[in-house]
């Protein structure tokens, strides 16, 4: 039998290419990177990562995820019927509007971690998502930060990045920023979550996280954030069209 053409294939070779992709394990600092370079720019910034974690999080709202389940255990048609009503919206301030809520400050919780990497290894999950993250790109420039946005949701980007760094240097950004959002897990228990994440999302069979064959890798271990965003500026803007004059 030949294979079915995906006509979401399709859609996304007509998707403006005018998207900076950046994908990388967890940790590595894409959020933070993503979006100063997209202020740098003038871009939108698309966090992915925080479209699946509202997702999860209304998933554990309803009682349809346990914390830690395999996605086994999740309800496929309950998980679809709540995939249908549910809203998401990111605000140009980067906040996360969940069913008209601003669930911003909630989507780092403990059981979201635990949760996410479960959810989204549902291919209704992702499907939803991938539309959406589409959806948001589409007429605007937009530097898109996950773990399949060069490989999966736009193959097509202008330019891609693979953002990486060692797993103790990762769980060292990844404890100071749960630190300022009032959590305090142990130095042992952050690595675990990084591991088993990366893990998870490297080995599941929908859009797993990988590097895309285009992507220029950057280790951003030993750099600070402003050295990061500032070599991530100069590889944009030579290689991008258009981005030169808004180099400032
Ligand atoms: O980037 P962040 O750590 O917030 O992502 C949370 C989780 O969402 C990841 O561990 C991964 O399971 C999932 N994710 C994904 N694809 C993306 C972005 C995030 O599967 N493009």
């Amino acid at each position: 039998m030949s294979p079915v053409p995906d006509p979401s294939a399709n859609a996304a070779r007509e998707v403006p290419v005018e998207v900076v992709a950046i994908d990388g394990p967890a940790g590595a600092g894409k959020s933070t990177v993503a979006k100063r370079l997209a202020a740098a720019l003038g871009w939108a910034h698309l966090d992915t990562g925080a479209m699946f974690r509202a997702v999860t999080l209304r998933l554990l709202e309803d009682g349809l995820l346990a914390p830690g389940a395999a996605p086994s255990t999740l309800d496929g048609a309950a998980v679809a019927s709540t995939l249908a009503t549910l809203t998401i919206a990111i605000d140009d301030a980067g906040r996360v509007w969940l069913d008209g809520r601003d669930v911003t400050a909630r989507l780092r919780e403990p059981a979201v971690d635990a949760g996410v990497s479960a959810v989204a290894a549902l291919g209704a999950v992702r499907e939803r998502l991938r539309e959406a993250q589409r959806d948001f790109a589409r007429g605007r420039p937009t530097v898109a930060e996950g773990r399949d946005i060069g490989t999966v949701v736009f193959p097509r980007a202008a330019f891609k990045i693979w953002l990486d760094a060692d797993v103790e240097e990762r769980a060292r950004r990844r404890r100071a920023d749960l630190a300022a959002a009032g959590h305090d897990p142990g130095a042992a228990d952050v690595v675990a979550d990084l591991v088993r994440r990366d893990t998870y999302d490297s080995s599941r069979a929908l859009a797993p996280l990988t590097r895309a064959a285009d992507a220029i890798a950057v280790d951003t271990t030993g750099l600070s954030i402003d050295e990061v965003v500032a070599k991530l500026r100069a590889l944009v803007t030579a290689r991008v069209p258009g981005t030169r004059e808004l180099h400032r």
